[in-house]
């Protein structure tokens, strides 16, 4: 069985993929929306056509973002919990609000990546329902 060729004539590499649609935009062109709003991704790109509807990043994102979180913040919070010392009040609100920041910053971008991803291997991930 020959080797699947993933590399196409016209399409762009994986990391251009993967950092267009970082910045929101179809990985194909980097010219239309790759989300139409905060988490819904375009049936098509607007510019070139090419086609999302098909691509399903399920759960992935969600746990992407936990793990991004998590290994990003846990860090933070425990150097600075060694250096600071301040009242018991001020991490209970700033460690929660910072970790919220964070995920939502993360969420759409993690899924923008896996749609990215799926759609650079061409493995749209479609199960029978
Ligand atoms: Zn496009």
């Amino acid at each position: 069985m020959p080797p699947v060729k993933i590399i196409e004539a016209g399409r762009p590499g994986f990391g251009t993929a993967i950092g267009r649609a970082l910045r929101g935009r179809c990985p194909n062109c980097g010219r239309g929306q790759l989300l139409a709003s905060y988490l819904r991704q375009v049936d098509h790109c607007a510019a070139c056509g090419e086609r999302y509807a098909d691509i399903h990043s399920d759960d992935i994102a969600p746990w992407l973002t936990i793990l991004a979180v998590g290994l990003v913040g846990t860090p933070v919070v425990v150097a600075v919990e060694r250096q600071v010392d301040w009242p018991a009040w001020l991490p209970m609100t700033v460690w929660p609000l910072a970790a919220l920041a964070l995920a939502l910053l993360t969420l759409p971008r993690a899924k923008a990546a896996i749609i990215a991803t799926i759609w650079f291997t061409r493995s749209p991930g479609s199960e029978p329902s």
